[in-house]
């Protein structure tokens, strides 16, 4: 086991790890060939029970581990990150001192179900 303070603070070619990704849920409404291709996501496809996700609670303790180690930008990904409440999940992160940015990589599906909830620009980037 490594200790948090034995991690590095830098990539293998030495840059700074400025950047975490957060994969919320391993699920998605699609099977996007190089992705998650029917053959092998096919119906039956065992995802991870919701007991084993990180809760919000938990994610949120690792972006403040994270942040005290240099991580300035969050990236909330999946699978589909819109499947769970992210934007609880978001509320929560921007509490968290360092971050400076909270990004979102989204299919869109769930986007028109959602109105209200996120601003426009939240597009952008
Ligand atoms: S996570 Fe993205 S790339 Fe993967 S199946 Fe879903 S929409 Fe496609």
């Amino acid at each position: 086991m490594i200790a948090i303070a034995e991690l590095p603070l830098a990539d293998t070619l030495a840059r700074p790890l400025r950047d975490l990704r957060i994969s919320v849920t391993d699920r998605c409404q699609f099977r996007c060939t190089y992705c998650m291709p029917r053959e092998v996501f096919g119906r039956d496809f065992a995802f991870l029970p919701r007991a084993e996700l990180f809760t919000f609670e938990e994610l949120t303790r690792l972006a403040q581990v994270f942040a005290g180690l240099g991580v300035r930008k969050l990236r909330l990904t999946g699978g589909e990150p819109l499947l769970r409440d992210v934007e609880r999940l978001v509320a929560m992160l921007a509490r968290v001192g360092g971050i400076q940015d909270i990004v979102l990589t989204t299919n869109g599906r769930c986007w028109p179900a959602r109105p209200g909830r996120w601003r426009r620009r939240a597009w952008a980037g």
